[in-house]
């Protein structure tokens, strides 16, 4: 039986990436995405072409109902979940904590931490031993900037990356004994839409060049880390924060 797994945002990037390294692996993949419904179904076609299976799933994360209907769709599709790739995730445009504005605020903290967190919370629901399920594993996609904290660029997003470490951390522990692992890959500077996001479509290339490895990475480089860490490979890491970063 094909393993089942909810990727957020998996129209782009490394979501995208994702799905298509579990596609050839065999696995079904629910292909999330918010707004790009059009880069969604390539993916999920890619995901076809490579041998998986795949369904596109409309939700936005930051909104409970959307989760919610998220994760049914998902199981009402394949009848079952076995991992969750909580990757979708904003930046904005860089600028000191002082010139940002609480909307700015407001919307980093409900994608990044809550929509986390609540789709880390659907996927405990429907994993977890004790309440029917039969295990499985998470990958949260936090940053490096999680540990640099990102002065003057955006303070918001790398304290939102580190709820998801603190996060990945308790919830090993308190998901470990309902057979769940629970891991986050800490990815650098990698060559994705996300820098034009937040108005700096060089930003990977200029800043990827000044760290140890002396260039960005790849979406596929870190869904390489992903993948393994889902899979029975890494069957005794749990609460790993795993760097993806170059050196960085
Ligand atoms: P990306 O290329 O900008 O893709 C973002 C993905 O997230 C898209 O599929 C987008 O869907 C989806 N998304 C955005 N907001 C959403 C929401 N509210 N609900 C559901 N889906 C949503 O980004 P990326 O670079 O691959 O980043 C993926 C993750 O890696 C993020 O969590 C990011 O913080 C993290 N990360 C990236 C880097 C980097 O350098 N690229 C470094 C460290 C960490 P649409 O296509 O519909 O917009």
């Amino acid at each position: 039986m094909s393993k089942v797994v909810l990727i957020t945002g998996a129209s782009r990037g490394i979501g995208r990436a994702t799905a298509l390294l579990l596609g050839a692996k065999g696995w079904s993949i629910g292909v999330n995405y918010a707004s790009n419904e059009a880069a969604a179904r390539e993916t999920a076609a890619a995901v076809g072409r490579a041998g998986g299976h795949a369904r596109v799933i409309q939700g936005d994360v930051a909104d409970e109902a959307s989760v919610v209907a998220m994760f049914d769709a998902l199981v009402s599709a394949y009848g079952r979940i076995d991992a969750l790739v909580n990757n979708a995730g904003i930046v904005a445009a860089g600028m000191p904590l002082a010139d940002m504005s609480y909307e700015r605020l407001k919307r980093m903290f409900d994608v990044n931490v809550l929509g986390a967190y609540l789709c880390a919370r659907e996927a405990a629901r429907r994993m977890s031993k004790d309440r029917g399920g039969e295990g499985g594993a998470i990958v949260n996609v936090s940053s490096a900037a999680a540990r640099l904290g990102s002065p003057n660029e955006y303070v918001d997003y790398a304290g939102s990356k580190g709820a998801i470490d603190t996060m990945t951390l308790g919830l090993a522990k308190e998901l470990g004994p309902q057979g769940v692992r629970v891991n986050a890959v800490r990815p650098g500077l990698i060559d994705t839409e996300i820098h034009a996001s937040g108005g700096k479509p060089e930003r990977a290339a200029v800043l990827g060049a000044q760290t140890p490895l002396g260039r960005p990475g790849t979406a596929q480089e870190v869904a390489e880390a992903i993948v393994w860490l889902l899979g029975d490979e890494a069957s005794y890491v749990t609460g790993a924060l795993f760097d993806v970063a170059g050196g960085r």
